[in-house]
């Protein structure tokens, strides 16, 4: 599938990886070093020829579309929808016709989403597809509080245990609401007045997690990278305004680590789209060093 030149990049730029993490390794604390250094080294030495062998593991986080897709529940958005044209039948072959939101089951948001002037869905570099990857967990806490953001403290946390969120990542928030997929109206959680429930970044999160951390996207497991309540959309202003996009209704985060693995972000291309749906895959190594 890949040619001897691509392959040749993708390996040098998997060797960048493998630098940046010897330096961050290098600047860590010695004994928080030494686990990392163990967990991040078996993701960078995989290669694409393991990838393509089946050597690395690879996690598909994207839900299957269908008619049953959570979607933004907003004014003019619909359900996924898929028609037959052609059959092997009467035609001799088969073929369909779909219609979707862009914003609708797994999806990206590009940075043209919430802020004008900023790139559209078929301008983002492919550069920015392709990012170590982390998963920070507050499904417990989703579990009693629906309406629960993630905090600065809970990023402390998470880097004391498991060491600094590298640079450039894409960071993935663990809500806990995969397990809703299939109930469209447990999942977006509306209550009588309307208002959605369910937990996602704060404000300041994400604000910290781009300008201090410069994460090329925040991702996340429920319909929105803004808490259902949100009234001002604080967290896609602060994603798009610096260039940035959102992962919505990512599939299998509890069945990630909390770091150790490479992502791929595979959105289709529209010209001057908003957001569109988008395979994302994980790869890791075949066993991951409990993290
Ligand atoms: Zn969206």
């Amino acid at each position: 599938m890949f040619d001897n030149e691509s392959t040749k990049n993708l390996k040098s730029c998997l060797s960048v990886v493998v630098c940046a993490t010897a330096f961050w390794i290098t600047c860590s604390g010695s004994g928080q070093a030494q686990f990392n250094n163990r967990a991040t080294t078996e993701v960078d030495r995989l290669t694409l020829a393991d990838v393509a062998s089946g050597a690395a593991r690879i996690l598909d986080l994207t839900h299957v579309l269908n008619e049953k897709n959570a979607y933004w529940p907003g004014p003019g958005y619909e359900p996924f929808h898929l028609k037959t044209i052609a059959t092997i039948e009467n035609d001799d072959v088969l073929s369909k016709v779909f219609s979707m939101p862009e914003h609708l089951g797994t999806h990206i948001d590009a940075p043209n989403h919430f802020e004008t002037n900023q790139p559209d869905l078929s301008m983002i570099s492919p550069h920015q597809f392709f990012a170590p990857g982390v998963v920070i967990d507050i499904a417990a806490r989703g579990e009693v509080d629906t309406d629960t953001t993630l905090t600065l403290k809970d990023i402390q946390e998470w880097e004391s245990k498991h060491g600094q969120i590298p640079d450039g990542a894409i960071v993935l928030l663990h809500t806990g609401w995969g397990r809703f997929w299939d109930n469209y109206s447990r999942y977006k959680n509306q209550d009588a007045m309307g208002k959605l429930h369910f937990p996602s970044y704060s404000g300041k999160s994400a604000a910290f997690l781009i300008h201090e951390r410069n994460a090329k996207g925040l991702g996340i497991d429920n319909l929105s990278i803004d808490s259902g309540i949100s009234k001002d959309f604080a967290v896609h202003h602060t994603v798009n305004k610096a260039g940035r996009y959102g992962l919505e209704n990512v599939a299998q985060l509890e069945n990630l680590p909390a770091r150790g693995f490479f992502l791929i972000v595979a959105p289709i291309r529209i010209e001057a789209g908003s957001g569109g749906p988008t395979r994302i895959l994980a790869i890791l190594p075949k066993n991951p060093a409990a993290n």
